[in-house]
């Protein structure tokens, strides 16, 4: 899957259409002490191994993600690109 180095999108900081750079989103680091990871804790505490967080059903693919940065205020969005897909998002020059 193929998508455009800059596009003209709509920057909701300049409330304008302003050209876009974009770029792959790179998924941050999970913080340890999120609520979503305490309660996890909490729920198989006692036990040893994996027991709880098996996800019955999986998903095919992911859905891919870009940021796009404006050229005039330097802010950036985060989008989604189509559905889910096992195919790889690439930046083209
Ligand atoms: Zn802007």
């Amino acid at each position: 899957m193929n998508y455009p180095q800059k596009v003209n999108a709509y920057c909701p900081h300049c409330k304008k259409h302003t050209e876009h750079k974009a770029k792959l989103a790179s998924k941050g680091r999970a913080r340890t002490l999120a609520w979503g990871n305490r309660q996890h804790e909490r729920v198989i505490k006692g036990y040893v191994g994996k027991v709880a967080g098996e996800k019955a059903v999986r998903k095919q693919g992911k859905r891919q993600k870009i940021v796009l940065t404006c050229s005039v205020c330097k802010k950036k969005q985060e989008r989604v690109i189509g559905t889910r897909t096992k195919k790889k998002l690439e930046i083209k020059a």
